[in-house]
């Protein structure tokens, strides 16, 4: 089992970005709860861990201290830019990075910008704490900017966030090789294909036949009339 530890960004006292009625810890954690219930419902391979799950103020360390100890595979930081910008950019550490760091960060990338319609920022580098105190391959994607109106009236959207969500769990799906649950087949017909006939009556009158007919008609049952 692959661990993906899910950072969404800011929370409880630091609601991060806000801009058009939105704020930034609010979307990071509709987007990483979603990339959970995705994960955990249509794949396996993977265990998820969550650095918050509701709203919580917690430090960038304590988020890098709780992936380190669990042993995560995989960091990824959820977030909403703001700044003056429009579109969807993504982050990895810009000092030494494992080659595994990099070519998780091309396949998110090119996974996240086909889901969405974002203008696409490019892959960057940057020093951020959760990308360099991270003991394991870190990411951190910046999911359109909340002070855009075009971008923001996206992000009010909860099919743009499923979109988002969609996107991530897709470059998780290609990056760890995990694989989709087979859908549980129907349960066998066990007679398998035999019909067995029940007689109900036998009448000297057809009449009384048909009336019992019509009863067992309207209950749901096939019925035919032999003699
Ligand atoms: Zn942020």
């Amino acid at each position: 089992m692959v661990k993906i530890f899910i950072d969404p960004g800011h929370g409880g006292s630091d609601p991060g970005a806000v801009g058009n009625g939105l704020q930034e810890k609010n979307l990071t954690l509709q987007i990483a709860k979603r990339i959970e219930s995705i994960l955990k419902n249509e794949y396996t391979g993977a265990t998820v861990k969550l650095s918050r799950t509701g709203d919580q103020t917690l430090s960038l360390k304590q988020r890098t201290d709780m992936a380190n100890k669990w042993g995560a595979d995989y960091f990824v930081s959820i977030h909403i830019n703001a700044g003056g910008g429009t579109g969807y950019e993504d982050f990895i550490y810009n000092g030494n990075v494992s080659s595994k760091t990099v070519a998780y960060q091309n396949v998110m990338h090119e996974e996240i910008t086909k889901a969405v319609d974002f203008k696409d920022r490019g892959k960057k580098r940057a020093n951020f704490h959760v990308l360099r105190e991270s003991k394991m391959p870190a990411f951190l994607s910046e999911n359109g900017f909340i002070d855009n109106a075009a971008d923001a009236k996206k992000l009010k959207d909860s099919a743009y966030i499923e979109k988002i969500a969609r996107g991530h769990v897709n470059g998780l799906v290609r990056a760890f090789g995990l694989k989709k649950k087979v859908a549980s087949k129907p349960t066998q017909n066990k007679t398998s294909g035999k019909l067995y006939r029940v007689q109900v009556g036998a009448f000297a009158d057809k009449k009384n036949a048909e009336k019992l007919a019509a009863e067992l008609k309207k209950k749901g049952y096939d019925v035919y009339i032999t003699n």
